[in-house]
């Protein structure tokens, strides 16, 4: 066995792997995964095709090769697209990927050259695979994203480059010889190495958008989008919270809100709880965070430092959910919510100290009658004082 031969029969092997690796994980990624998975297979079939079909005439193994490295090349601007979001031009695409495979047809069947095929399918592949990135590459913010657009821009300009040498240094009349030439051999081993590297960084970005999604469904609430109680903990450990960490603790409960459930129904109460959740998370500052601790009570964290006045925040807070509109609803009382504002101490064990003394300052603002934002005070020996900073 050649040299030759080996690569022919590892290439399509390593490609079919590939493959079924992304069928397997389309189980849990369904849309991006599957189009992968199919397209490194119809490229392994290419790559297979002459090595398969040793009896049938050159220029068919070349046709049937082109038709499976074209709905490869589809494939996987199909699966560049629907990673990042809708696809795009699906039509479009198709109607050209049809025509490169016609024009490949002819270049083999009637003018009998297979240099011409060449070129005409991989403009097909460079077309297919860059279309998506001019789509796509504003939204691809994490790293493994960005690595991923990097990889599809190698393989484009490597058969870019390819054809330039093609048409450069390599006469139609000694085109054979060329394909046998160890330059040709080399070529072809960076197009496999390219093309792993691609499907690895494939893998990676489909697998991490995967786990993100699960992590995003264990640490949001589901109807507000805000963090949960577990979103709040893992993102105040990732600002690296210290125990004596200096944040500010907003903590917000929305007032008589059993009864809004009661006279409105619980669809109406889950609105509201939008509405307002909305309202905090505009009004949180760049460096802070929202979140949703439970039923109708939400958790503002922000990082002392910022020069944020943390009490006229609050205060803005109240006034932006007081004067929310609701008659459109149907809704034809005010709705309020009550603040309670704490602040982290240099001793404090963990965030969570400050988090219950803002929860001490909100039932204070409750008790002192709503609608109101309410301060603790310093810690005196054994008393705690309060200061309403703002009421209705
Ligand atoms: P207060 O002014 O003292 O805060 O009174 P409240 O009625 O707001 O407080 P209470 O704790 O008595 O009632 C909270 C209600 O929130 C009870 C519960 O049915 C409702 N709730 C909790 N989670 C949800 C939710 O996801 N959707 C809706 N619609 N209601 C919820
Ligand atoms: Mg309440
Ligand atoms: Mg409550």
């Amino acid at each position: 066995m050649s040299s030759d031969d080996g690569f022919a029969f590892i290439l399509p092997l390593i490609f079919i792997c590939f493959g079924v690796v992304f069928l397997i994980v389309a189980r849990w990624s369904p849309n991006s995964a599957l189009r992968w998975g199919l397209g490194y297979l119809s490229a392994a079939a290419g790559f297979a095709t002459p090595g398969l079909l040793t009896d049938l005439p050159p220029q068919f193994q070349a046709s049937l090769a082109d038709l499976f490295f074209i709905s490869a090349a589809y494939l996987n601007s199909e699966a560049l697209f629907l990673h990042f979001g809708p696809t795009r031009l699906r039509y479009p695409r198709l109607g050209f990927a049809a025509a490169a495979y016609a024009a490949t047809i002819y270049a083999v069947q009637y003018r009998g050259s297979l240099s011409l095929e060449l070129i005409l399918s991989d403009i097909a592949f460079v077309v297919l695979m860059i279309s998506p990135v001019f789509f796509v590459w504003r939204k691809a913010v994490r790293p493994y994203e960005k690595l991923l657009l990097v990889m599809v821009g190698l393989v484009v300009f490597n058969t870019i480059f390819r054809n330039i040498v093609f048409a450069a240094i390599v006469d139609p009349g000694s085109f054979d010889r060329f394909l046998q030439s160890s330059y040709a051999y080399a070529m072809q081993a960076t197009e496999a190495v390219l093309g792993m590297l691609l499907a690895l960084s494939a893998l990676a970005s489909v697998v991490l958008r995967a786990m993100d999604g699960y992590r995003d469904a264990a640490e949001r609430d589901p109807l507000t989008r805000l963090f949960n109680r577990r979103g709040f903990e893992a993102k105040a450990k990732a600002q690296a919270l210290r125990p004596s960490y200096a944040a500010t603790i907003i903590m917000c409960d929305i007032d008589h809100f059993k009864a809004i459930n009661d006279r409105y129904g619980h669809a109406m109460g889950d609105r509201v709880l939008v509405a307002v959740a909305e309202q905090l998370e505009a009004l949180t500052t760049k460096t802070g965070f929202a979140s949703r601790f439970g039923g109708e009570e939400f958790v503002i964290a922000i990082p002392e430092g910022g020069d944020v006045d943390t009490e006229r925040l609050a205060d803005a807070m109240r006034l932006a959910i007081a004067e929310l509109e609701w008659q459109a609803y149907g809704i034809a009382d005010r709705i309020t919510a009550s603040f309670g504002i704490g602040r982290a101490e240099p001793t404090d064990p963990s965030i969570h100290d400050a988090i219950a003394r803002a929860d001490a300052a909100l039932y204070a603002a409750k008790a002192a009658g709503r609608n109101r934002v309410t301060v603790q005070q310093k810690a005196m020996t054994r008393t705690t004082a309060f200061r309403m900073i703002s009421a209705a």
